[in-house]
């Protein structure tokens, strides 16, 4: 079977990018067949959760984290996520995602970590003070995605490089740990079967929507942490907000709205947001047509439309739900319950391959 695994952390309010580079995606996951190369249905299990070891990697503010923790994992179901085809659960509830991130720290490189983007970026903005959780982050990513034998990784662009790395400890792992008769012994005497334990995920990148870029600088991506909420649409804005955003959003001097063009990126984001807004799926050519000869003054108005029009049902649905915080909680304990019952035979086996002593 395919094991899916994906998360975002709840560090602020989930933007556009979060929704179209991953939610969405993870949506179409859990409604869609997915099918293996003989063309049969494969079963697949999802696994949805809210990060919150990682929303602790920068500084955070201790009053905020449970209400963006229950309010992501209120936008997880308003956006589509069905509790009874998908496990959604709360990382910090799953006492094994930090065991195994520990484990892994131990056999993983500095070296590999040094290289990674996202750790010289938020490093940057940091200075001196920046936490060794911020550099090992990619480790606990790793840790999450293994724990669950996960063989599809839904994520946006920018985690590209961090689904390699964990690939690459995957294989360190594999390597290190579980092979030859010692290996086979120590599982057989602790009664797990004896097989590489853990599997290389696949990142799932969607070509459209996978880099959502900041509406201020069509440069950067669009970003929870970045300091301007201008710069990006967040799923619960009001329409009145969206619409103030998008007027006041960075465009450029040059007559016509094209896409693709790279000295304007800023037409290139919009163009793309404005499509994956769609009610149903409409190519490039057709939304030249009909936007391509417009004035920004005449374009933004239209795209701001459409978006508010994709978030309200999302938007409604999202207080509905947040305002039944039992039926919310009892979603998150079930969520938990399965996700640990799996996470806690994956952690056995690692440390049976590592070699601990296992208590009878
Ligand atoms: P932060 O700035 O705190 O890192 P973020 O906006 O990058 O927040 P994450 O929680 O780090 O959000 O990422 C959650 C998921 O959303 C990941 O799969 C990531 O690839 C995806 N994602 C984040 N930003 C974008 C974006 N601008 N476009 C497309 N996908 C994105
Ligand atoms: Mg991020």
């Amino acid at each position: 079977p395919e094991r899916v695994l994906s998360g975002v952390q709840p560090t602020g309010s989930l933007h556009l990018g979060n929704y179209l580079g991953a939610i969405r995606q993870w949506v179409d996951f859990q409604n869609e067949d997915q099918f293996n190369d003989d063309g049969e249905v494969v079963p697949v299990e999802n696994f949805f959760c809210v990060v919150d070891l990682h929303a602790i990697t920068m500084p955070h503010d201790p009053k905020d984290l449970q209400e963006s923790t229950l309010s992501s994992a209120a936008l997880y179901l308003a956006a589509g996520i069905d509790p009874t085809k998908s496990k959604i659960f709360v990382q910090s509830h799953v006492p094994a995602h930090s065991e195994l991130a520990w484990l892994l720290n131990c056999i993983t490189p500095m070296g590999w970590l040094e290289r990674m983007i996202q750790f010289k970026e938020k490093a940057k903005k940091q200075g001196e003070s920046v936490g060794v959780g911020l550099f090992s982050y990619p480790i606990l990513m790793a840790a999450d995605i293994m724990l669950y034998q996960s063989t599809k990784v839904p994520v946006g662009e920018d985690q590209r490089q961090h689904l390699e790395l964990t690939r690459d400890i995957v294989r360190r792992f594999n390597d290190l740990f579980c092979k030859g008769n010692p290996y086979k012994k120590r599982c057989k005497a602790a009664g797990v079967p004896s097989r590489p334990v853990f599997v290389e995920p696949d990142a799932i990148i969607l070509k459209e929507g996978a880099r959502v870029m900041s509406l201020t600088d069509g440069s950067s991506k669009m970003s929870k942490s970045d300091p301007s909420d201008a710069s990006r649409i967040n799923v619960l804005d009001d329409p009145k907000t969206i619409r103030d955003k998008i007027k006041r959003c960075k465009t450029d001097a040059i007559p016509g709205i094209e896409w693709d063009n790279p000295d304007r990126p800023e037409a290139t984001n919009l163009l793309n947001i404005y499509s994956a807004v769609q009610p149903t799926k409409r190519t490039k050519e057709e939304i030249l047509k009909e936007v391509g000869e417009m004035t920004w003054g005449e374009f933004k108005p239209v795209i701001a439309d459409a978006i508010v029009n994709h978030l309200t049902p999302i938007q409604d649905r999202y207080y509905e739900v947040r305002n039944d915080p039992d039926a919310l909680n009892e979603i998150l304990k079930q969520g938990a319950d399965a996700a640990n019952e799996v996470a806690e035979r994956t952690l056995l086996n690692t440390k049976v391959a590592m070699g601990f002593n296992i208590p009878p």
